[in-house]
């Protein structure tokens, strides 16, 4: 899953970055204005986008407004720096899908942007299986038949992606957008590393195999072949 974060406080925006890189294991970028978050925004995927409103330049209004009249659907995570109810009505009427009002607990944001990442691949639980692989998001653990699998960081963001959008396919393209930050150099045959890597951890020993690939298309996340 990749994270985009506006932020122009560059300490929160660093503290921002690293609870939900290193301790929440997401790809993030990080735009100290409007306009390159829009900008930003534009140009890759993410999963969700967390939106300081308070930003020199364009704000986080017109940030998100840009966003909505564009069509993007990515779920937007409003920090506010009063808790001015009346605003706050206004963004989640204009499209935003949460707020948390300044200052707040990062366990907090990280459990709000994990709830907008579920809502929006339709998944009500933590939990994420398919047949005997279980996937939990909070403790990102995996293991299939009850035995506990150990995948690297890469592997595990992987797979989480996979799992969120199992039964449909998902190209190459798709992943790396989806894994990696900005900053990234990203060559697709990775994905065939981390797929073989998974393939071999989680498909090997078991009676069926759930990691297909679709020739040309990508790779789906199924209980039966394709
Ligand atoms: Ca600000």
């Amino acid at each position: 899953m990749h994270i985009l974060v506006v932020e122009d406080e560059d300490r929160l925006a660093k503290n921002l970055a690293t609870a939900l890189g290193r301790n929440a294991g997401y790809a993030v970028d990080v735009a100290l204005n409007g306009e390159d978050g829009l900008h930003l925004a534009q140009s890759s995927a993410f999963d969700c986008i967390v939106l300081d409103l308070m930003l020199p330049g364009r704000s986080g209004r017109e940030v998100l407004h840009a966003l909505r009249n564009a069509g993007d659907k990515t779920p937007v995570l409003i920090l506010t720096a009063r808790d001015d109810k009346a605003s706050i009505v206004h963004l989640l009427n204009e499209g935003a899908d949460d707020y948390l009002a300044k200052p707040f607990d990062l366990g907090e944001l990280l459990a709000r942007v994990k709830v907008l990442i579920r809502r929006s691949t339709g998944h009500a639980s933590a939990l994420l299986a398919l047949g005997d692989l279980v996937l939990d998001t909070n403790r990102r653990s995996v293991s299939r038949a009850g035995r506990p699998i150990d995948l690297t960081p890469m592997e595990y963001r992987t797979l989480a992606y996979l799992m969120a959008h199992q039964g449909s396919v998902v190209s190459k393209e798709t992943l790396l957008e989806h894994l990696y930050d900005y900053n990234w150099e990203k060559f697709s045959n990775v994905i065939e590393v981390y797929i073989s890597a998974l393939r071999r951890k989680i498909d090997a020993n078991a009676s069926t195999s759930l990691i297909h690939t679709i020739r040309g298309h990508g790779y789906v996340l199924s209980e039966e072949s394709p």
